[in-house]
């Protein structure tokens, strides 16, 4: 049975971290525009944005050891944490005008200040960390970090850690009190509040089943109401698909080229978190350690203080591991039902060329609460089965594609925006660094999907965040003042107070 159809400008797909950022940009830059959100769980944020889904790290590559990867020659790349860090600046100015311009507010709610250190043990591992720290400690974007291999120093930083470590082996850390925990499920509701205020129509448990163009070009989307059963068919000018892990079959749908030979591949999560309010109050940090040989980095293992419906929690994780459901609240067809006539090749090579990481992720599956517990104690020595509880973690669907570098079948670990050539439709893939870096992502997608109007947009842009188009580390001027005016804004330590 089919009812309503509406016209609008543009519709969101999926209330995650996505859509509520490129919503709410839009509101600011074209605020006449008509937006339509359509979410098919009964609320925002619900999916990988949620707060328990993810590890809520505002990651600018200040701890996150596979950001910064060692050259042959042994030399340090730290190209991919200067991008990162920049994007995270992006993240971090828009939310500060966001809060200046009163559209939201307490920002304490979302984000914390939290020192951010890297921890690694052996003498090869702590070779590396202290290159790191060389090569990164000199740069603007990390001023302040810390190195030590002095246990009583690090006994300072984190005594969890180190209380009842009675082994010999080398270890080192590098501390930088300028990290945050950002609470992205919170940020979510935030911004979907914001923009029901700003009349754009909201519709939670509306599920979309299909996309196809109209004969004028735009598009029309067939809607699902999963409560009444009611089917709507709803049409847009332009059309992102944020649908987290369900944005690829959407993408599938639209048939756009841009589409084609392009798979899934879902990696499930896992975190461990502790219920003694006594061990709780002993850490204050993001700890993160190296990935096991073998292991995929988004299951770099680190023990976080997070800050949850406005409690101090501490959280360790997350264990990867296998699942065919491409969202948390998905199906177990989703896999293959994601194989189609033009990406079987590639999802056949992928398949062939991760035979070992698939199983590695089976058998982190398989991993009881006693094989987790000793994972756990390799951060808390003395760490006791009772004070942990296990939650399940979101989905992350890593886009397989093929690529000149990695030939046919490669799985791709960052994140990616597909445009169709005309800027009419566009999906978000992939989910790393993942929200951190959702303003960054989305303004790539404005200036690929409206280059039209992207120049007399800048303006606007710029004075919602400065370093827009500007490279931050060769303006440190830049980076000072940004510092400084997110720092107050948002409540977080600043570099320079630390100085
Ligand atoms: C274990 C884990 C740890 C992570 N840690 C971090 C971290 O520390 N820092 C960081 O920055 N990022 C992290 N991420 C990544 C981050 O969570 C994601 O990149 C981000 O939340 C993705 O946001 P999104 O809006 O694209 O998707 P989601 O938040 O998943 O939202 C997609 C929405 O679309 C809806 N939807 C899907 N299909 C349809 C449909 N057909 N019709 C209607 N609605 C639909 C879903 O219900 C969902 O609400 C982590 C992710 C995971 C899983």
């Amino acid at each position: 049975m089919s009812s309503k159809q509406t016209k609008t400008d543009v519709i969101l797909i999926g209330a995650g971290i996505m859509s509520a950022t490129l919503g709410t940009l839009l509101k600011e830059l074209v605020p006449d525009w008509k937006i339509t959100v359509f979410e098919k769980l009964a609320s925002a944020g619900e999916e990988s944005s949620n707060e328990w889904n993810n590890a809520g790290t505002g990651h600018s590559a200040l701890c996150e050891l596979n950001y910064t990867v060692e050259k042959p020659d042994g030399s340090i790349d730290i190209s991919k944490a200067v991008k990162i860090n920049e994007q995270f600046q992006e993240s971090r100015q828009f939310w500060s005008y966001l809060v200046n311009s009163n559209l939201i507010r307490n920002p304490e709610d979302f984000i914390r200040p939290l020192p951010h250190l890297s921890l690694v043990q052996g003498e090869k591992n702590v070779e590396f960390l202290k290159k790191r720290f060389e090569a990164l400690s000199n740069n603007p974007l990390f001023h302040g970090m810390e190195f030590s291999e002095d246990p009583r120093k690090l006994a300072e930083w984190i005594p969890l850690i180190m209380n009842g470590r009675n082994d010999n082996e080398p270890i080192a850390a590098t501390k930088i009190d300028t990290g945050t925990d950002v609470n992205f499920g919170a940020l979510t509701r935030m911004l979907f509040d914001h923009l029901q205020r700003k009349n754009v129509e909201i519709n939670y448990n509306h599920q979309v089943d299909d996309i196809k163009r109209t004969s004028d070009g735009s598009w029309d989307l067939k809607v699902r109401n999963v409560q009444s059963g009611l089917v709507e068919h709803h049409q847009a000018k332009f059309v992102f698909i944020g649908g987290g892990g369900g944005s690829l079959p959407l993408l599938q749908k639209s048939g756009i080229p841009e589409g084609k030979h392009i798979g899934g591949f879902p990696v499930s999560g896992l975190f461990m978190v502790c219920k003694n309010p006594e061990v709780v109050a002993q850490h204050h940090a993001k700890v993160y350690g190296k990935a096991k040989v073998g292991a995929p980095p988004m299951s770099v293992p680190h023990l976080d203080t997070r800050y949850i419906d406005g409690k101090k929690s501490l959280l360790f994780g997350p264990f990867a591991g296998f699942s065919p459901k491409f969202l948390k609240t998905g199906s177990m067809f989703d896999l293959l039902g994601s194989v189609k006539p033009d990406n079987v090749l590639t999802m056949l090579a992928a398949g062939a060329k991760n035979v070992p990481l698939t199983k590695y992720l089976i058998q982190q599956v398989m991993l009881s609460k006693e094989q987790r517990m000793e994972e756990l104690r390799e951060f808390i020595p003395n760490a006791k089965s009772e004070d942990w509880d296990i939650v399940v973690a979101g989905q992350r669907v890593q886009v397989i594609k093929d690529t000149a570098a990695g030939g046919k079948g490669t799985l791709q670990f960052g994140t990616e925006v597909i445009c169709a050539a005309d800027g009419s439709i566009s999906a978000l893939l992939g989910a790393s660094p993942g929200a951190s870096t959702a303003v960054s992502v989305m303004l790539d997608l404005l200036s690929r999907c409206f280059p039209q109007q992207i120049q007399e947009w800048e303006p606007k842009i710029k004075e919602m965040i400065p370093s827009y188009g500007v490279s931050l580390v060769k303006n440190p001027e830049l980076i000072r003042e940004i510092d400084v005016q997110t720092s107050r804004a948002l409540g977080l330590s600043s570099e320079l107070a630390l100085v």
